[in-house]
């Protein structure tokens, strides 16, 4: 048998009995395919040569009982024995009245923004449960206010979820369906549950305030129905707006006759100028989810007065009523979570962009280096509850980094850097270890008598004092001052010397941008973003534009390559 084919064999088994293991012992030979596909994609092996292979492989291990695949999969690949159930050991709970396979969740983003993380916690909420339920799970985007849509953010905002590594069963715009909320609109008239309301926006608060109807609401449902095609059709009663015949004296003022539908004259990125009457969030939210048959909704704890709205106008028009959802809105101190609060920073020009590594949207988090799998471990540790708290991002930070310590190369950066100069120094050709205990391989460099060393470890040196360049040798401070001198003092490592990062002449110059926190005290920190200058060695060049390496005590730092310059971005200690 060939090499080749001896390795394709060996890697099917290891997924096949880890397949296997994961269904009762009887691997799928589909599954299996995907996943040795995937590994010999770069090799270019193509998938004609390990289908076969894959198929004996399977039969063969579906032979043998469960105790023995578990057996031996941990000979071969115990990690593969952990590694699923890992991922879904998070702590989100059951889902009430929840059936295995009639679960729809649905994540209902409007697309005026880029997604941040609190969408982010929404989304993998959303998604998550019907992974878990075997269920289906639909991204709608609630585009019903053309002020606000803007046909790139339905893009953008799926780019954003697809970096979270979510996937949807559906996907489809609530504008499209406003032909079924005109007709529902109507049936509400002819019940006599909505009524136009012609009323200056000042008076119908005004009236909500003090429990106080308007004379609109005598309107009969023909008069109703008469203003409401006028409305439709042309470019009359502007002002007029539906609302539901709800209860002007109920203690909770979302109640009063909530505001359905109004009329906004302005061309929408993907209907144009087909519609002026746009349903609110109220009517559209509550409709939607009934007619697409999402059994879980879930949203943002701010929303739980408007709860007797939504069932309210389900059981005016009959429509199935789904379990409703609430969890608490993610707050992070110092941070906008908040498309709204982001904006006007943006137009402001207080950050660069909606990428800016200060920002809590999904682009600015990725720029920095916090990989999408962070954000979800981040998202299960907050959990659905609803209690409203907010919470410090070395929380997001201190996942990530659990995350990237085994993963990230390790290299040397010297800020503020010196010149030190070593006599009777050895000229060396070293290799160092790009991780210390995970194999990732090894950079060579090469020394001579001309160093480069961060200001602040040289600042309390005095002439004799003994330091280790780390991974090199010892040197003795000759001269401290602006050039600092020293002699080479051997090899042997001496206990508590300070062990002191450096570079050799053959440096590159590097920036990287340290983000801040952009609120102190709810203004905003007007240094919040710093920029460190300094040398990396001359290894981090060869380096790939996005990969999240570790300046050793500096921290973790995105690179990206621009035109002549290396930057990086700063994602935490
Ligand atoms: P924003 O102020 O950012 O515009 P929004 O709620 O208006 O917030 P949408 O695009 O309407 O933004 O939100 C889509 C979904 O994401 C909703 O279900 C909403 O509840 C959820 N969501 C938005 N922001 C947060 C947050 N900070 N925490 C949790 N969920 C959020
Ligand atoms: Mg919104």
């Amino acid at each position: 048998m060939s090499v080749e084919k001896e390795k394709i064999k060996k890697t099917a088994r290891m997924y096949a009995l880890q397949n296997a293991i994961q269904f009762h012992g009887k691997a799928n030979e589909k599954a299996v395919a995907g996943k040795v596909i995937a590994a010999f994609k770069k090799e270019s092996i193509s998938p004609k040569e390990i289908i076969p292979v894959v198929s004996a492989v399977v039969e063969e291990i579906n032979n043998i009982p469960l105790e023995e695949q578990v057996l031996e999969l941990e000979q071969i690949a115990p990690e593969l024995l952990h590694k699923e159930k890992k991922e879904r050991d998070f702590s989100l709970p059951k889902l009430p009245r929840a059936e295995k396979g009639k679960v729809v969740t649905r994540f209902p983003p409007e697309p005026n923004g880029y997604l941040h993380i609190g969408h982010a916690k929404a989304a993998i909420v959303d998604y998550e449960y019907a992974q878990i339920y075997d269920g289906k799970f639909i991204l709608r985007f609630d585009d019903t206010n053309p002020e606000n849509a803007k046909i790139e953010f339905y893009e953008v905002q799926k780019e954003d979820l697809r970096w979270l590594d979510i996937e949807w069963d559906r996907e489809y715009h609530t504008s499209d369906n406003l032909k079924t909320h005109y007709k529902l609109a109507e049936q509400l008239i002819n019940q006599g549950d909505a009524y136009i309301c012609k009323c200056t926006p000042e008076a119908i608060k005004e009236g909500r305030f003090h429990s106080k109807a308007c004379s609109c609401r005598k309107r009969s449902h023909g008069e109703t129905l008469g203003i409401w095609k006028e409305l439709l059709s042309s470019g009359e009663s502007k002002g007029a707006i539906l609302r539901l015949r709800g209860e002007m004296k109920s203690a909770n003022t979302a109640m009063r006759d909530p505001t359905l539908f109004r009329v906004i004259d302005k061309e929408h990125p993907l209907q144009g100028d087909k519609y002026r009457v746009w349903p609110t969030y109220d009517f559209a939210g509550a409709v939607e989810d009934s007619i697409s048959g999402v059994t879980h909704p879930f949203r943002t704890k701010e929303y739980e007065l408007r709860d007797p709205v939504y069932f309210r106008i389900l059981s005016l028009l009959n429509l199935r009523k789904p379990h409703l959802m609430e969890f608490s809105r993610l707050s992070i101190k110092g941070m906008p979570v908040s498309k709204r609060k982001i904006k006007p920073l943006i137009e402001k020009g207080l950050v660069l962009g909606y990428d800016d590594i200060r920002l809590p949207t999904l682009r600015g988090l990725k720029k920095r280096g916090i990989v999408p799998e962070a954000i979800r471990q981040f998202v299960f540790s907050q959990g659905i509850s609803k209690a409203e708290s907010t919470v410090d991002f070395s929380i997001v930070e201190a996942i990530n980094r659990k995350i990237l310590d085994p993963k990230a190369k390790r290299y040397f950066f010297v800020s503020n850097p010196v010149k030190l100069s070593v006599d009777d120094a050895p000229k060396r050709k070293i290799s160092l270890k790009l991780h210390p205990t995970v194999d990732m391989g090894e950079r060579m460099i090469a020394t001579d008598s001309v160093f480069f060393v961060q200001k602040e470890d040289m600042q309390n040196m005095t002439t004799g004092d003994i330091f280790r360049l780390k991974g090199l040798y010892n040197v003795k401070i000759q001269e401290t001052g602006d050039a600092i001198s020293g002699r080479y003092e051997g090899e042997k490592l001496i206990a508590d010397t300070a062990k002191i990062q450096w570079t050799t002449k053959d440096f590159i110059k590097m920036k990287i941008y340290v983000p801040g926190l952009i609120f102190k005290k709810d203004s905003y920190n007007t240094k919040s973003l710093v920029e460190l200058h300094g040398y990396a060695e001359k290894a981090v060049s060869d380096l790939k534009s996005g990969e999240i390496i570790q300046f050793e005590r500096v921290g973790f730092v995105r690179i990206e390559k621009q035109e002549e310059e290396i930057i990086g971005f700063f994602a935490h200690k």
